[in-house]
């Protein structure tokens, strides 16, 4: 029987209660789960350092030598041990902060020990803390090796299941089983892999760190070459069977508009995408296209000019996006750039009264609505639309896969769909969770604009930050500033909006202010964002439902409180709110003096960078790729079991063209020397669909 199909219980001592812990925790059902379950890290014994070779950069370090005396140091609670412990090349320093009274009992000098720890320098010196002693005469040489380390989680741990468990568990598998080969030998061959078998057993038990990498690379290029066979020949699939409506001319909708409301030239990435959808429109198959063009860059007119196009081939276009605020806002602005062209807009969302909601939903259905504007009320089954062509979703990361693909049932044949971010997405993530999407994308922002001045500021500094921002106010700027959350629990303590609110209410009393939260009514929101849009209030203060979308171009300076709380990809979303004139803008970015490594990482790449791509290949780096916006509901992440989407670029793209070569040859994989890869992809699609299911 294939260990896929033996669960988890068959084995020697994995009870129901365990397996059920397995299966809820790590997701661990099938005896196959198990050996893809992989270390974290390794622990590296092979081998036996020399003192005098020790250089400050390996960390785990492996002794063989003698405790030559101990020595009491420090005061009170700072009181320590140490020793010196000597192996005939040199000295080297050991300490217990803690627990230390019956160690020079149980350690005797001038014996010899292997001595195991971590690297560090403690006053300058390289010291190993809280080392890791055995008798020399006591050490079994099977410790002498490379060591796994496995994620197991608190209530593992409760049934004791922990690293050396799964250990032992993973021991149990192996002994009994050999791995059966999911590669042709002529791919295996081609690409210098070792086989399935010899890298799982290397991947937990390594031979040699040589193998271990060979083992990382084999077990990578499989998951990525298995990722990219799935995604791809979905695409090849739905390309020939998804036929799309025709959009044969460019009419005087698009003309008119273009002739005389345009109210400024299109950039020439603006141009180049209009040409891409122009041509994806004209084709007879659905379009699924993506749109990444950094904030500011001028989406909204894409999005506009394109769905014009389907109103001129007698179509209604629709888009939805994913807050109140803002489908408000673009209602207003479509409405305002399409006067005069008598064209029919409407607006729909959770707050749209019920007789104006009848209305809407009956004018739709009978084809008076041309433009639909919403959010994401529109996949609801009530919205009926009488010819609908086009459907652009603003922000798309903010929507999950699912929702995307409910649009597509709202016409006979599916309309075409164009997806749009400012959260621009790495180019191997791109590939992995939008494989089946066409990308364009917009890569400069409108003639004029100059970079975000962006500034780092600690708090006890502000009082000179709010000097400087009076003098802005006095001659006319607009403000933002932003708190990341609305009040204060007796949790966290951090500023807050409500409290920001009074406290530049006084710092400002000669100006107005607005605030806006996500706990407000909608009716409030727009009222308050209303009043920052006429000027009759100079301040906004808010949490981060500014994030998405906003465009207030007077709006020339936005201060961000707590800064260190807030992600990579909000921040400069957030910065985007401003920067949207010819104005020179400028972003401050408040924290406390003390930082943690990370944020203070992340405050050092927003402040350096402005661009959106480094900025997202950045955040990648630093978060690694489940946590990006978008791709928390992507079945294909969750997948991953080895390969790191920012470090494995190089094999990801090797792998994809190995599948597009594959496809290309042979569409549904249908001949023999494919075998393989289908019932290894067909395997892998139930447990994507399964794993979907969960997270849905
Ligand atoms: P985003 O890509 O972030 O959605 P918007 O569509 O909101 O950006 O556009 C940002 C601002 O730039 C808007 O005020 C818009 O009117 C303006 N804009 C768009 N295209 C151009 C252009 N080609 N030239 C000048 N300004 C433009
Ligand atoms: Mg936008």
């Amino acid at each position: 029987m294939e260990i896929n199909h033996i669960k988890i219980t068959h084995l020697h001592g994995i009870g129901s209660q365990k397996a059920e812990i397995l299966r809820r925790e790590i997701n661990v059902i099938s005896l196959k789960d198990m050996i893809y379950y992989f270390p974290y890290k390794y622990i590296d014994r092979s081998k036996i350092f020399k003192i005098s070779d020790i250089k400050n950069k390996t960390t785990y370090i492996q002794l063989k030598g003698k405790i030559l005396h101990y020595k009491y140091e420090g005061k009170g609670n700072s009181k320590r041990l140490t020793a010196i412990f000597n192996d005939n090349t040199g000295n080297i320093k050991l300490i217990w902060f803690k627990k230390f009274s019956h160690i020079p009992y149980l350690y005797k000098i001038g014996i010899e020990y292997i001595l195991f720890g971590k690297q560090n320098l403690f006053k300058k010196q390289i010291t190993i803390i809280h080392p890791k002693l055995e008798l020399k005469n006591k050490f079994h040489e099977k410790k002498l090796g490379i060591h796994g380390q496995y994620n197991t989680t608190e209530k593992m741990k409760k049934v004791t299941l922990h690293s050396h468990a799964i250990k032992q568990i993973i021991i149990q598998i192996l002994d009994s089983t050999k791995i059966q080969e999911t590669l042709n030998n002529e791919i295996i061959n081609d690409y210098n892999l070792i086989n399935l078998d010899e890298a799982i057993r290397n991947i937990h038990f390594p031979k040699s760190n040589d193998l271990l990498e060979k083992a990382k690379y084999r077990l990578k290029f499989e998951e990525l070459f298995y990722l990219q066979l799935n995604i791809l020949s979905v695409t090849k699939n739905r390309e020939k069977h998804l036929s799309g409506f025709f959009f044969k001319r460019v009419g005087n909708y698009f003309n008119n508009f273009y002739k005389k409301n345009l109210p400024f030239e299109l950039t020439n990435a603006q141009k180049k995408v209009i040409r891409e959808i122009r041509h994806d429109t004209n084709k007879g198959k659905q379009m699924n296209r993506l749109l990444q063009g950094d904030v500011g860059s001028g989406k909204t007119l894409v999005a506009l000019l394109s769905i014009l196009l389907a109103i001129d081939n007698g179509f209604q276009g629709s888009i939805m996006v994913p807050t109140e605020i803002l489908a408000l806002q673009h209602y207003e602005s479509i409405s305002h750039l399409v006067k005069n062209l008598n064209i029919k807009v409407a607006l729909l969302t959770g707050s749209t009264k019920r007789k104006n909601r009848e209305e809407i939903l009956q004018k739709l259905k009978n084809g008076e609505i041309q433009i639909l504007i919403g959010t994401h009320t529109l996949i609801e089954d009530k919205v009926k639309f009488d010819n609908l062509g086009l459907v652009v979703i603003d922000e798309q990361h903010r929507f999950g896969v699912i929702q995307r693909s409910k649009l597509w049932d709202k016409n006979k044949i599916s309309p075409h769909i164009l997806v749009m971010t400012a959260t621009p997405i790495p180019r191997t993530l791109a590939m992995t969770i939008y494989g089946d999407l066409n990308i364009s994308i917009i890569d400069e922002l409108p003639y004029g604009r100059k970079p975000v001045k962006t500034f780092h500021i600690y708090e006890k500094k502000k009082h000179e930050l709010y000097n400087f921002i009076r003098k802005q106010l006095q001659i006319g700027k607009q403000i933002y500033i932003v708190y990341p959350i609305i009040e204060n629990s007796e949790k966290i303590d951090l500023n807050n909006v409500k409290e920001g609110f009074n406290t530049i209410k006084n710092i400002f009393p000669e100006y107005n202010i607005c605030m806006i939260h996500g706990k407000m009514k909608q009716e409030e929101k727009n009222t308050e964002i209303k009043k920052f849009i006429s000027g009759s209030t100079q301040i906004m203060v808010a949490t981060s439902v500014i994030e998405v979308g906003i465009n207030i171009p007077n709006a020339s300076i936005i201060i961000i409180e707590n800064a260190d709380r807030f992600g990579l990809s909000q921040l400069h979303q957030l910065r985007g709110r401003v920067g949207r004139s010819s104005e020179q803008s400028l972003c401050f970015l408040v924290t406390p003096s003390k930082l943690s490594n990370n944020a203070y990482k992340r405050l050092n790449v927003i402040t350096k960078i402005n661009n959106g791509f480094v900025i997202a290949e950045e955040d990648l780096k630093l978060r690694g790729s489940g946590s990006i916006d978008g791709t928390k509901q992507s079945g294909y992440i969750l997948h991953m079991k080895i390969a790191n989407l920012s470090q494995d670029e190089q094999i990801l793209i090797r792998a994809r063209n190995l599948a597009i070569k594959i496809l290309n040859s042979d569409p549904t994989l249908e001949n023999p020397q494919n075998i393989l890869l289908k019932q290894q992809l067909d395997q892998q699609n139930l447990k994507y669909q399964t794993e979907l299911a969960r997270i849905s």
